[in-house]
């Protein structure tokens, strides 16, 4: 089986070029083709020559995944693609419009291993990573089946992007490069992956990032996020103080308002206590409600936004997008794999 030549780098495809008897400039020439051009088939790459082309074909494939289905919620526009791997393997993307433009949620892997409480994304398990290609592809795909361009990145899709460390680092910097979508419109949000914040804070990344809050109590936050056993609170908190320090790039807290769980008076001082003074940005979103949970969107999301900015702390409401859709990461996936083994 020829290997895929989308998801190479600039530098894979200068080498490769090289490895066949190529220019290095043809390198960069190719990597258009792929990215800005969007691109896919050898025979329109019109600068090279013929034989270039056959050189080419020969040694690689050029193919993307598909869309399997998509959903679209009529309140709001947003679109959710359920789209298949080489492999037969399903993944989400979601595409929202705002003012400021068309943004995608990508996701990094297949399942994940997180074990978030209120998450469908996480049952079963991590099946595998993706790599950078079909990270990017979910971009390629939006953008072809909606004949639009997509303007921001949000990963924060099915997986741990900070698990996949390298493919989502080498995918941020192809979609920026290649893509020409600008860093700061790219947010990256984790559930907490100490290792990975600090090594993101060496890339030199102009990203936004955003890390998985959702109490400002450890014990709390342990039950609902089991990775916090292994990365509790107070280390995070002084990691992404260190991130700061590094990068001067604002950090903002997700925090899923759960009812009765989270959203009582004694979490707006947890919280007032956790970030005030801070350079730090919370962002308050409704629960995307799954089955097979307990957990239930809280009615409090206006009482709690204004007591936090009463007491000095800079909070957005995220819109909910999708609701009439599958809305919550995974959901939608994980009824497909209902579906097969119900045939
Ligand atoms: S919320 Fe994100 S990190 Fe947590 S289980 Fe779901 S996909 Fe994984």
């Amino acid at each position: 089986m020829k290997e895929n030549i989308f998801g190479k780098d600039i530098n894979e495809c200068e080498t490769l070029m090289a490895d066949i008897g190529e220019a290095k400039y043809r390198g960069r020439q190719l990597y258009q083709w792929l990215y800005e051009k969007r691109c896919a088939d050898f025979k329109e790459m019109t600068n090279f020559s013929s034989q270039l082309r056959e050189k080419l074909m020969n040694n690689f494939e050029l193919t993307h995944g598909r869309i399997e289905e998509v959903q679209k919620d009529q309140y709001d526009g947003t679109k959710k693609y359920l789209i298949e791997l080489y492999d037969g393997q399903y993944i989400e993307a979601v595409l929202m419009h705002y003012d400021h433009g068309a943004s995608l949620c990508v996701s990094t892997q297949v399942g994940c291993n997180m074990g978030c409480k209120f998450c469908a994304s996480t049952r079963g398990g991590k099946i595998r990573d993706l790599s950078a290609a079909e990270i990017l592809d979910q971009i390629y795909l939006a953008e072809k089946e909606e004949k639009l361009r997509i303007s921001n990145i949000v990963i924060m899709g099915i997986g741990e992007p900070l698990e996949n460390y390298h493919e989502v680092i080498k995918f941020i910097r192809i979609a920026n490069t290649g893509f020409g979508i600008g860093q700061r419109k790219i947010s990256l949000s984790t559930c907490g992956i100490i290792p990975g914040i600090e090594a993101l804070a060496d890339e030199n990344l102009q990203i936004n990032l955003a890390i998985s809050l959702h109490s400002a109590f450890a014990d709390r936050r342990r039950m609902l996020m089991p990775i916090a056993k292994q990365y509790d609170l107070e280390p995070l908190m002084a990691a992404c103080k260190a991130y700061f320090d590094k990068t001067g790039r604002r950090i903002t807290y997700e925090y899923a308002l759960i009812e009765s769980y989270n959203d009582r008076d004694e979490d707006i001082a947890g919280l007032v206590k956790l970030l005030k003074g801070s350079q730090n940005h919370l962002n308050l979103i409704g629960l995307n409600e799954v089955q097979e949970t307990d957990y239930k969107e809280s009615s409090r999301l206006g009482y709690f936004q204004a007591e936090l900015e009463k007491q000095g702390i800079n909070v957005t409401l995220r819109r909910k997008m999708g609701r009439e859709i599958d809305a919550a990461c995974g959901q939608l996936r994980k009824k497909r794999y209902e579906d097969k083994v119900s045939v």
